[in-house]
């Protein structure tokens, strides 16, 4: 088996959690992903998560009305830390030893983000997922997943998405969009129609060469197969 990848970064958005529900969290659908992590963690490789809270609060939709935008952001954050506390119970229960680290102060519920302990976790072939994102506002968990993945020197953030990859158009509205297997960053960062991730998180991911693969995780073996550097959804380098 290849071992392309050693250690990667999943970013799970928080619509993802929902499953069969308007928003919230879908434990069966969680408890389904819990197992997909595992055919990965299984192969020896170490596995990274950053998880959004879309499906809870985004800061950027909720300010006004008296929200300020920094408290809609820390909300956000507040979000995040929801879904990652399920994640790690879920995991957990699905015989995945998953570690809960948060990048806000919150040490009556998660151990906080240190680098060292994060890599110790790892090395212990533990899932770390990580709460808070950055634990700054004014960014999303796509930017705070590219810079954990530096951080954490992953080999590649895998973005986990609705569709199969990046397309030309959007194909929900086009019927000729077409799937790209590759794209550089120069084409994800410029390309308006480029939607699929933030285009800070793009651009950083370009300054420093973390490749990103945007996939669709909800289809069986995806994740193990874009862990093995199998082609899978869109490779962005
Ligand atoms: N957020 C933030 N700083 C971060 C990460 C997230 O302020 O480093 C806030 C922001 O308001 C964001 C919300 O948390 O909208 C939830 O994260 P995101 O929108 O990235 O979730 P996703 O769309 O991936 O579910």
């Amino acid at each position: 088996m290849s071992k392309k990848y050693s250690r990667i970064l999943l970013k799970l958005s928080g619509e993802q959690l929902s499953g069969k529900f308007d928003n919230g969290i879908d434990p069966e659908l969680v408890g389904w992903i819990a197992g997909e992590v595992k055919k990965v963690v299984d192969t020896g490789r170490q596995v990274v998560i950053m998880v959004g809270g879309g499906n809870i609060v985004r800061g950027a939709q909720i300010a006004g009305h008296g929200i300020q935008r920094v408290t809609g952001d820390h909300m956000g954050m507040l979000a995040t830390m929801i879904n990652a506390l399920a994640l790690t119970d879920i995991f957990e229960a699905n015989e995945v030893e998953t570690r809960c680290l948060s990048n806000i102060f919150a040490e009556q519920v998660a151990e906080p983000f240190v680098f060292r302990l994060a890599n110790k976790h790892l090395q212990k072939n533990r899932v770390v997922i990580v709460a808070g994102g950055s634990g700054r506002p004014y960014v999303t968990t796509d930017t705070a997943a590219v810079v954990l993945a530096l951080e954490l020197d992953c080999n590649v953030v895998l973005k986990a998405t609705k569709v199969d990859g990046v397309y030309t158009k959007d194909p929900a509205k086009h019927d000729d969009a077409e799937r790209l297997e590759h794209m550089s960053f120069q084409e994800a960062v410029e390309n308006k129609h480029i939607s699929v991730m933030d285009k800070a998180a793009l651009g950083l991911a370009m300054e420093h060469t973390m490749p990103i693969t945007v996939f669709d995780a909800m289809v069986e073996d995806n994740l193990l197969r874009v862990a093995n550097g199998e082609q899978v959804g869109t490779l962005i380098a």
